[in-house]
This record gives structure tokens, C-alpha cells and sequence, in this order.
């Protein structure tokens, strides 16, 4: 779906872009058109463009609008899961033969997809780390069609610079994605910073209230959309309506809610650094973070994810995440509640063994909206 909301400031569009008030009723929400088919007057004689809901559903369009308009990109795409969006921006840039280069921690379900799945398809991957520019511009082959950049990564935090890799990989030819996850477009907006093609989980803050599944594709690329596009219909992993309602609600409240999660984490990153029971706090805010120059130039503010690692090994990781109360153990990430997990044995499970494995006394946490007292205190007890 195209965009032509360029010039509104990010919350006026996250509230309006892609619907205006019905003109029949006056509701000044998209419906959630529960349809799966749309009435023809005469074969092919089309009201409204839409025709069978896999293709198109006049609440996926509002999203996909709106999804567009706050990633400052000229076409959205909406899929049934981050995951199902992955799958599209991987085949739609990719053929047998072809090579791609992978961060080195990865999101864990990307790393599964592209090593277990793609590489029968006679694909090949390198991984090397997105922070290293240098690194990514020696993985390169002649074959290389695509660099994939998580930025912060997950769950290590670590920051790529997207202007750095988006001239490594054009003057490969190829074409860079970034996994815009972490960041949410109100903090980060890669295609400005010269990516080609923005990926979300809309699962996480996006839709940000821990109760839709959901994934988007962005591009300003007219043939990359159609791409997308074709395989969008033609795979058919689209979201359904009333996930595309959920997720549009959650995007009206983006920026407050980055704002909150991003002062939250600061504080919690701040009390942890001095926490004896914490050997290492990871997040882009703080200044000893490797990366934090770069988030800085590249990010609004850093974010509510924030990475431990426990002085007392692995059984402290656990016990740390057995313990606390208002941070729930769980995965996911994103959501209004704050969350930890170890993801050494749940989120990155699949990566043991590989490259991509994480340290044992890694533990991350999803800190949500919450008062940043109580959380602090949370901590506290459970670290005690
Ligand atoms: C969760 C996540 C995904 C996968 O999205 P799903 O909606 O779970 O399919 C991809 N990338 C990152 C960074 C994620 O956190």
C-alpha cells in the first residue's frame, strides 16, 4: 500500500495515516472487515479494489498504510507473523546460488529459517557480526544478494551501523534488510539511513500490548514490493483482520510507549551496572556500550531492552529469572508488561552449537511500562 503522509511529524501519522473518518457512519476506526470475499458488480467489476481477502482486506490496507507512513518508506506489507515476513523478504531477494551475509546473533527463529530451510533451496549464508562493518564488507562474495542486519540485535544488543552496511552491501550489489524489532520505527527509520528493505515483528512493540502475532515488510522499492507482494498472495501468510485492528490500535500509542520503555530500561540498565550480583549490563544507552556512539547517531533513544550477564554462572541466570515477580518469565518481548527469560535454554535455544550460540549466564529483560520503582525493587529481591 502506498504512502503519502511524508511530511506529518511520527505520532500524527501512527494515529491517522491509512483511515479517514467512514464516510457513511463517521467511525473514526477501521472496521474490522470480517470478510473473506467481496461483492463484484458484473465479472470483474470491482467496488473498492478489493476482491478475495488473502489478497487484499480493507483493514490489512489500513495497516499496511499506516506501517508504510511511520517507517517513512512508500509501501507496507503486513504478514501472519514476523516470521512469515522474514520468509517473503528472504525468497522475494533470493535464488538458488545465491549467498547472504547473517549477523552473528541473529534472532534465533531467522537463524532456523535460513540454516535449516534455505540452504536446501541451495542458498548459502556467512555470519559475521553487524557491529564490524569491516567484517561484513570481507564476508562478502560474488554471489552475495542480500545483507540481513538486526539492530540492536537479539539478544546481545549489539549495534550495526546501517549507513556503513547499506554502502557495503550497494557496492556489492546486493540489498540490505534490517530488522527494525528492537528499535520500532519511532526510535530508528533504516530506509532513511539508506536500507533497502525494513522487516518487523509486529508482535512485539508494534503492536506492543502482548496480544497479536504479527510481521511487516517496508520498502521504497517499487519491484521489491512487488514482490513482496506476489508472495504475499501467493504464499498466503497474511494477517487476518482483527490481528491487523489490534496491531493499528497499538501503533496509535507507539511513541509514548517507546518513550516510558526507553526511561525504564535507562533506569534499570543505571541500577544493574551497580548490582554486585551482575557482571555485565548490555545497553546502547550507556556509554561503555561499544556501540553507543552509533545508537546515538542513528537512534532517538535506546530502547527497553536491556541483557544481563550473571556473575554466578548459568544457575544464577536461572534462579535470577525464577524469582522476580512483576517481571513475568516468559519469551517475546515488546509488550506494555515487562518480561525476562534466559535465552540461552528459550529464545535461542536453536542456536546451541552453532555460531550463534549465547552465553549460559545471559539473561534478558523486556522492560515494560511499569513504574520504574517497583521494577527496580523487582530486581532487587529476585538478585538477592
Ligand atoms: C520475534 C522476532 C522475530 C520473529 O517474529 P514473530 O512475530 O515471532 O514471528 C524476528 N526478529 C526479531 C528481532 C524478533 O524479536
Amino acid at each position: 500500500m502506498s504512502n503519502e503522509y511524508t511530511s506529518q511529524g511520527f505520532t500524527t501519522k501512527a494515529v491517522h495515516a491509512g483511515y479517514d473518518p467512514d464516510p457513511a457512519t463517521g467511525a473514526v476506526n477501521v472496521p474490522v472487515y470480517a470478510s473473506s470475499t467481496f461483492a463484484q458488480d458484473g465479472v470483474g467489476g470491482l467496488r473498492s479494489g478489493f476482491e478475495y481477502a488473502r489478497t487484499g482486506n480493507p483493514t490489512r490496507t489500513a495497516l499496511e498504510a499506516n506501517l508504510a507512513a511511520i517507517e517513512s518508506g512508500r509501501f507496507g506489507r503486513a504478514f501472519a507473523s514476523g516470521m512469515a515476513a522474514s520468509d517473503c523478504a528472504l525468497r522475494a531477494t533470493l535464488r538458488p546460488g545465491d549467498h547472504l551475509v547473517i549477523p552473528n546473533d541473529a534472532y534465533g527463529g531467522t537463524f532456523r529459517l535460513i540454516d535449516k530451510v534455505l540452504t536446501q533451496w541451495g542458498v548459502d549464508y556467512s555470519v559475521a557480526p553487524v557491529s564490524d562493518p569491516d567484517a561484513v564488507a570481507a564476508a562478502i562474495r560474488p554471489t552475495t544478494k542480500l545483507v540481513w542486519a538486526e539492530t540492536p540485535t537479539n539478544p546481545l544488543l549489539n549495534i550495526a551501523d546501517i549507513g556503513a552496511l547499506a554502502d557495503i552491501a550497494h557496492r556489492a550489489g546486493a540489498k540490505l534488510v534490517v530488522d527494525n524489532t528492537f528499535a520500532s520505527p519511532y526510535l530508528q527509520q533504516p530506509l532513511e539511513l539508506g536500507a533497502d528493505i525494513v522487516l518487523h515483528s509486529t508482535t512485539k512493540y508494534i503492536g506492543g500490548h502482548s496480544d497479536v502475532v504479527g510481521g511487516a515488510l517496508i520498502t521504497d522499492d517499487a519491484e521489491l514490493d512487488a514482490a513482496f507482494g506476489f508472495l504475499q498472495n501467493g504464499a498466503g501468510a497474511v494477517p487476518g483482520p482483527f490481528d491487523a485492528f489490534l496491531t493499528l490500535r497499538g501503533i496509535k500509542t507507539l511513541a509514548l510507549r517507546m518513550d516510558r520503555h526507553s526511561s525504564n530500561a535507562e533506569h534499570v540498565a543505571e541500577f544493574l551496572t551497580r548490582h554486585r550480583a551482575i557482571d555485565r549490563v548490555i545497553y546502547p544507552g550507556l556509554p561503555e556500550h561499544p556501540g553507543h556512539l552509533v545508537a546515538s547517531k542513528q537512534m532517538r533513544r535506546y530502547g527497553g531492552m536491556v541483557s544481563v550477564l550473571l556473575r554466578g554462572g548459568k544457575q544464577a541466570a536461572l534462579d535470577f529469572c525464577a524469582r522476580t515477580s512483576i517481571f513475568t518469565l516468559a519469551e517475546s518481548l515488546g509488550g506494555v508488561e515487562s518480561l525476562i527469560e534466559h535465552p540461552g535454554a528459550m529464545t535461542h535455544a536453536s542456536t546451541a552449537g552453532s555460531l550463534l550460540e549465547v552465553p549460559d549466564n545471559l539473561v534478558r529483560l523486556s522492560v515494560g511500562i511499569e513504574d520504574s520503582a517497583d521494577l527496580l525493587a523487582d530486581l532487587d529481591q529476585a538478585l538477592r
